[in-house]
C-alpha cells in the first residue's frame, strides 16, 4: 500500500507544541500494546516507504506555496468534500489525483 499526501497534511496540522507528549500518551492508553517492538516496526515500514514520504512532502509544499491549486471537489464523483492528494505515480511527485475520501479508499481497494 502507498502512502499518500493525506497523511502528510495531517501529520504537519497537528504542529502543536505539546502535541507528540499528548498524543503519545493518549496512544500508549487506547493502545497497550505500543511496545518497543511495535516502534521497531513503525521505523520499518517508514525506512521501507521512505520515497514515498519524501514525495507527499513535496508535493504537500508545492501545494503550500500555491505551485499546485487544491481543488475543492472530488475529481471521480465531484462531491464537494474534504480533499486529499493521490499520487498515481511516485515517480512524479506532482502529479497528483485530488479526490475525497471515500474516493481515495476506492483507489487503494483496487490496488490490492
Ligand atoms: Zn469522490
Ligand atoms: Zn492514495
Amino acid at each position: 500500500m502507498s502512502i499518500c499526501l493525506n497523511t502528510h497534511i495531517e501529520n504537519v496540522k497537528r504542529n502543536h507544541p505539546d502535541y507528540d507528549k499528548i498524543y503519545k500518551r493518549a496512544y500508549r492508553k487506547i493502545h497497550p500494546t505500543y511496545t518497543k517492538a511495535a516502534v521497531e516496526k513503525r521505523r520499518e515500514y517508514y525506512k521501507k516507504h521512505k520515497e514515498e514520504f519524501s514525495v507527499s512532502h513535496k508535493a504537500w509544499l508545492a501545494i503550500n506555496n500555491e505551485t499546485i491549486y487544491k481543488p475543492e471537489i472530488c475529481s471521480r464523483c465531484g462531491k464537494k468534500r474534504k480533499i486529499l492528494g493521490h499520487h498515481p505515480d511516485y515517480r512524479f511527485p506532482f502529479e497528483l489525483e485530488f479526490v475525497c475520501y471515500s474516493c481515495h479508499k476506492l483507489i487503494h481497494n483496487n490496488e490490492v
